[in-house]
């Protein structure tokens, strides 16, 4: 065989075995004669070393450190960082900087920038409804507001006519109304109980009339306003004073037997008589009769309902009230109910 046909066949082989070499995957085994060729093992390495740097990349694995030098792996290599960058980018994207362009890839660039710039766009739209929202949530809250304050206003007024229809506006005591339905509560309870007392008082000024007569309306106002204040001075906690009309005061005495009902009766008969008369020039003293009732549990029957009760016990402390007038005013006369 001649030296020109040796080496053709020779060079055949190498083109056949880099031929192989690129396009199976598994790289084939060099014979001893290829081997021995000056650079084939230093070309062979080359190509592994591409191959398997590309493989990794087929597979998403970007960090394969390639080793050769020269223009192919230098390629190679930028693109590796290329991408690695590219990740490193979406990261920045999704710890929230919209900020990342892309200039060194292509339509992998554009793709990335057309993202980020409609991420921006979504973003500022976003922003400008939160900007809405808020502006909505602040109005709504103020109408609330307004709603509550109303709603309190309005609380307030009712509160405040329930108060003036439970009261007399002359002297600001409760009204008979009031009385009745509270006190009739007050002996219902006290009907209950086994040892309960209670005393129901009337309460009228003297000589009233005269006293209009004499020095006039509106000084016959501050007399009822001035006995209201004296009455109330003397009173417990517990008590319950109404105007009950004209120049009449009704009274519950709560846990009064008929010992304390008379003290305190008597406490106001004597509080009223040493008040100086709010007439100008009038040495009288403003003075008031007291008719006064008592009331124990152990006497009331219970089928008898805090209403008649009530009546019955009022009607009595009138006509002790009419007894104290008889024999003289500014006295307290007093009786008792009996089995009712
Ligand atoms: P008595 O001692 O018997 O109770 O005599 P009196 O004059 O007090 O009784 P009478 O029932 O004759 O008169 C009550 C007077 O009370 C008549 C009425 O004009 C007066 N009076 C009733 N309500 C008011 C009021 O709101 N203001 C004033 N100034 N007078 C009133
Ligand atoms: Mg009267
Ligand atoms: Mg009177």
């Amino acid at each position: 065989m001649s030296d020109s046909c040796g080496k053709a066949d020779l060079a055949a082989q190498v083109v056949a075995y880099l031929n192989e070499s690129l396009k199976k995957s598994r790289t084939p085994e060099a014979g001893a004669e290829l081997k021995a060729i000056e650079g084939f093992e230093e070309l062979c390495a080359y190509i592994q070393d591409i191959k398997e740097t590309l493989l990794h990349f087929s597979n998403g694995d970007f960090d394969h450190a390639i080793k050769q030098p020269g223009a192919t792996a230098g390629f190679i290599k930028a693109l590796q960082s290329n991408i690695r960058h590219l990740a490193w980018q979406c990261y920045a994207v999704a710890d929230g900087d919209l900020d990342q362009r892309v200039e060194f890839l292509g339509a992998l660039s554009k793709a990335f920038n057309r993202m980020t710039e409609a991420l921006v766009a979504k973003q500022e739209e976003i922003l400008s409804h939160q900007a809405a929202l808020t502006k909505k949530t602040e109005e709504l809250q103020i109408e609330i507001k307004k709603k509550e304050d109303m709603a309190a206003a309005l609380r307030a007024s009712e509160e405040m006519y329930r108060q003036r229809s439970l009261r007399d506006p002359r002297t600001g005591l409760y009204n008979r109304g009031y009385f009745f339905e509270s006190v009739t509560r007050e002996i219902e309870k006290i009907k209950r109980q086994k040892k309960a007392h209670c005393c129901l008082v009337m309460m009228d000024i003297d000589f009233f009339k005269k006293f209009n007569d004499t020095y006039g309306h509106l000084c016959g106002d501050q007399v009822l306003k001035m006995v209201a204040v004296t009455i109330t001075g003397a009173l417990r906690k517990s008590d319950i004073l109404a105007r009950y009309g004209g120049e009449e005061f009704s009274l519950f005495l709560a846990n009064a037997d008929l010992d304390i009902g008379t003290l305190i009766a008597e406490r106001i008969r004597t509080a009223v008589a040493n008040r100086p008369s709010p007439a100008p020039g009038s040495h009288t003293p403003v003075t008031v009769s007291i008719g006064l009732c008592h009331v124990d549990s152990r006497r009331l029957s219970p089928s008898s309902s805090g209403d008649d009760l009530l009546t019955n016990a009022l009607k009595l402390a009138d006509e002790a009230l009419y007894v104290a007038k008889d024999r003289g005013r500014n006295m307290v006369w007093t009786s008792s109910l009996s089995e009712v």
